[in-house]
């Protein structure tokens, strides 16, 4: 049997800044160039310091030579912010007319997969693609939290942090109606 099988995360949201949790790993909303942008992604490298960006660098000149693609997820230092990795990944951009909510739950999903390879017990995620890359907060959290309910994972905890009081709201009402208890 897998250590992943049958194990149940602890999921926990709160109003926060993501570079200050104590957790193993956190999950950046990156842009494919991995070399840094606005939002999210700007605010870990400001705190996180130099590494992060060497790593991602590193990245670019071995494994993503064309940057990493939509969905998919890689882990760096997390420099100087309390967290040991910071894992990227690149949340799809919103579009009304194309249906990319498999791609949003990749992110989601590769994140985790990378969390259980570096043996990361508790994980925070942002709110991806909620920003720059528009998605309704509402859907977001019903496919964010579907997600890593459904994804079996030896992570014991998930954390959600989300930025403003909207944020959260729309994440306890999407873990309400998908009955996910919060721990
Ligand atoms: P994307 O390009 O994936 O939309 P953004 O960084 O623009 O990424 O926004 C993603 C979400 O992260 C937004 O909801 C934004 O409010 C939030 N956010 C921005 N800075 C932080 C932070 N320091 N900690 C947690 N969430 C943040």
């Amino acid at each position: 049997m897998s250590e992943s099988s049958g194990a149940t995360p602890r999921l926990t949201l709160l109003r926060g800044d993501i570079t200050e949790q104590q957790v193993d790993a956190i999950v950046n909303a990156a842009n494919s160039s991995l070399l840094g942008g606005g939002g999210v992604d700007g605010a870990i490298h400001r705190r996180g310091g130099p590494e992060i960006l060497e790593e991602c660098r590193a990245l670019r000149a071995s494994k993503y030579g064309r940057g990493l693609p939509t969905g998919r997820a890689a882990a760096t230092t997390a420099g100087r912010l309390p967290a040991r990795w910071v894992i990227h990944t690149v949340g799809p951009v919103f579009s009304s007319s194309d249906d990319r909510s498999e791609l949003l739950a990749d992110c989601h999903r590769n994140s985790l997969l990378v969390a259980e390879e570096l043996g990361a017990r508790s994980v925070a995620f942002p709110a991806i693609s909620t920003g720059v890359y528009r998605w309704p907060i509402d859907d977001a959290a019903i496919i964010a939290l579907r997600t890593v309910s459904q994804a079996p994972s030896s992570v014991a905890e998930i954390r959600f942090v989300l930025f403003d009081d909207r944020a959260l709201t729309a994440f306890r009402q999407a873990a309400d109606s998908l009955g996910l208890p919060l721990g």
